[in-house]
């Protein structure tokens, strides 16, 4: 296999961190947008979606040096396309500021992308979601493998097995971590996703998403991802286990020993796989998930 690289793992352009998932008083969170925003700038984030629920909430005065907001909403209805009820983020939006009622899912997420919106299907463990419901969705980009309220309160807030059968039943969807944070229990501050684009801006940043440059972490950092002749090779920081997970059988979990960390592991793919993707799992359970890479 030749040597190639994972989207985001080479070349120029930078890291920026962002959630898209996140409630004000304007919806059913406990915080102001003006107290929401700030507490993303004072951590460090580059970008965020405040996801009211099926209303957008205008924080675009709120974009300063560094401070990206990109207008979206988090729709929600019960349709057959996904089986019985559903939440989707719609990030990027424009003119659409509201879920018009009685409009039903796909001329909902056609309006969405007319409008330059992506849509990225919400935490589908926490709403009984399974893979089959999903396969008819190719209109999002992704799922939320990993949603920091659902966990906090409840504890389900991975959605990893979910997402590995929608790729084994050949969809080729991203992995999105976020707080969908509601401010009345620990749910922020907690998930995130990092985009590698050339300039903070929103075209750049949607670009990217869309690509799958970006990969979602809950703690570690992934400093390097790529494949040289058929070794995929993975650098963090310090993590108890790594884990390579393809189709089937196909995969590894790399782990420390007990008490100790890795910062690296190494698997040789099988020449078999259709696809393959990385989760680094530190010794606190935080976890960072790099995006797939197809081979067929
Ligand atoms: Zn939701
Ligand atoms: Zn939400």
């Amino acid at each position: 296999m030749a040597a190639s690289t994972w989207p985001g793992f080479s070349g120029e352009g930078t890291w920026y961190k962002g959630n898209l998932h996140c409630h004000s008083t304007e919806s059913d969170g406990d915080r102001s947008p003006a107290d929401v925003t700030r507490f993303y700038k004072s951590r460090g984030y580059s970008f965020i979606t405040l996801s009211d629920h099926r209303r957008v909430t205008d924080i675009s005065d709120q974009a300063s040096d560094g401070f990206l907001p990109i207008g979206g909403m988090e729709i929600d209805g019960n349709h057959a396309l996904t089986g019985g009820p559903f939440h989707m983020l719609a990030i990027g939006l424009h003119a659409l500021n509201a879920q018009q009622p009685g409009l039903e899912l796909p001329e909902l997420l056609d309006a969405i992308a007319a409008d330059g919106g992506i849509s990225i299907f919400c935490h589908p463990y926490w709403l009984g979601t399974c893979a089959t419901d999903l396969e008819n969705l190719d209109r999002c980009v992704g799922v939320e493998v990993f949603n920091a309220n659902c966990e906090v309160e409840i504890a389900k807030g991975y959605s990893t097995e979910c997402w590995d059968d929608t790729l084994q039943r050949g969809m080729r969807f991203f992995g999105f971590a976020h707080d969908d944070a509601h401010w009345r229990s620990d749910d922020f501050g907690r998930a995130w996703i990092l985009v590698r684009a050339a300039k903070l801006d929103e075209a750049s940043i949607l670009q990217a998403i869309r690509d799958g440059v970006f990969y979602s972490s809950s703690g570690p950092i992934i400093e390097s991802l790529g494949i040289d002749n058929g070794t995929v090779t993975v650098t963090c920081s310090p993590v108890a286990a790594i884990h390579f997970v393809g189709d089937t059988r196909y995969g590894q979990r790399t782990a420390a020993p007990v008490g100790e960390s890795i910062t690296s592991a190494e698997y040789k793919l099988d020449g078999r796989e259709r696809y393959l993707r990385v989760e680094c799992v530190a010794s606190d359970g935080s976890r960072a998930w790099s995006n797939p890479v197809w081979f067929v």
